[in-house]
């Protein structure tokens, strides 16, 4: 593709992760990209010990205080290692090699559960929905939570599946004094969440906070402290915690653009509602449109339980695959952009991040009918 002109619309892009960002955002990075406030150095080539860098990382970290409504005794890190890295790095930090226990909602969840499988006593499956092919989440009241857990992991969206918790669950109230940990890569800043039924959550930044890199840590104070000697030092929590997230050099860069990104949520309007409000209004608004489109006919189909639909990732697959390939090229020709499916699962998935625009969806359910019309 050649560069933009001016005033030229960019494609709707529709990638899971790295994924589209707010072009507002961009746009500041590229203004600032050579010369940062007019300090002659752009964000990339500062030192993570400069006063000019530090108040980058302040800001960021308070406007991502701010827009989460995150309580105070809750550390924001900033690591590197992705969402991959914390399987590991949460057992390390946590289960003091005991017991965790793990719901399991799709292949996100899945893979937690085989890594910390490596690090802890036993890690017993307190629900899992392969039986209904990862379509829906089992009941809350049929989850058996271990007396000794260390913690319970679960994953609030799976991005692969589409399957999200509407909310986070009260384990206190199914009888669990553990921590519930919570891997919210793909759904972190798209509603407002309920931190008090969590102890630590994590999520990389490349769906709904800014570029690949940079992975957040949102952790109770009175979880540090428990790592294993083994754990390593960069990923420490209490140790990084102790350093403002400069224990060893930060992904600089990532942590600049999330602070942009937070800054453009924070503006985000919709009606009366701001921030976080104002995102969830817009994605269920987004997603609702989506499904409907698919729900319309037998032509597409997405079988996930309806209570649990994501509204960050809709899968959908075409009854007729053989079409699949000829889909993917016209979305492609009409600018909507990385709608593949992931191998695991084929067919086809729209990611619907903060950034993804109600033209972009108006737009993908106009080319949805116009190709049930064309092919069906
Ligand atoms: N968890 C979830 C829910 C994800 O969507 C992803 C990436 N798509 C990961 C974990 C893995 O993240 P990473 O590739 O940054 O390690």
């Amino acid at each position: 593709m050649t560069s933009r002109q001016a005033g030229e619309q960019r494609p709707f892009n529709f990638s899971p992760g790295p994924a589209t960002l707010p072009e507002e955002v961009l746009q500041q990075a590229a203004d600032e990209l050579l010369n940062w406030h007019g300090s002659g150095m752009g964000v990339m080539e500062m030192s993570h010990r400069s006063q000019d860098f530090i108040s980058i990382c302040e800001q960021a970290e308070s406007d991502l205080r701010g827009l989460l409504a995150l309580p105070q005794d809750f550390h924001i890190l900033f690591l590197q290692g992705g969402g991959i890295g914390q399987n590991a790095i949460a057992p390390l930090n946590l289960s003091q090699g005991g017991v965790v226990d793990f719901v399991v909602t799709g292949s996100w969840s899945s893979k937690s559960h085989e890594e910390a499988g490596r690090y802890v006593k036993a890690a017993p499956l307190a629900a899992s929905g392969a039986a209904s092919g990862y379509t829906d989440i089992p009941d809350l009241a049929a989850w058996q939570l271990s007396p000794q857990a260390a913690y319970v992991h679960l994953c609030s969206n799976e991005t692969i599946q589409g399957v999200q918790f509407p909310e986070f669950p009260d384990l206190a109230a199914l009888g669990s004094t553990a921590p519930l940990v919570v891997d919210c890569s793909s759904d972190i800043a798209s509603r407002p969440m309920d931190w008090q039924r969590v102890g630590m959550a994590f999520a990389g930044a490349q769906k709904n906070l800014g570029p690949a890199g940079l992975t957040l840590v949102l952790i109770r104070e009175e979880l540090l402290g428990r790592a294993l000697p083994i754990c390593p030092s960069a990923f420490n929590y209490e140790l990084v915690a102790r350093s403002q997230s400069m224990y060893n050099t930060p992904p600089t860069w990532g942590i600049y653009l999330l602070g942009l990104t937070a800054r453009w949520m924070l503006r985000q309007r919709e009606g009366q509602q701001t921030g976080l409000a104002a995102l969830a209004a817009r994605n269920e608004r987004q997603a609702a449109k989506l499904y409907a489109a698919i729900d319309a006919s037998d032509f597409y189909i997405n079988r996930v339980n309806p209570a649990v639909r994501s509204r960050m990732n809709v899968p959908f697959t075409l009854a007729d695959e053989s079409l699949t390939r000829r889909f993917l090229d016209g979305a492609e020709q009409r600018g909507l952009l990385q709608l593949q499916g992931h191998s695991s699962v084929g067919g086809m998935r729209a990611s619907l991040y903060n950034a993804m625009t109600d033209e972009g969806v108006d737009a993908l359910v106009a080319y949805l009918q116009d190709f049930e019309r064309y092919a069906g």
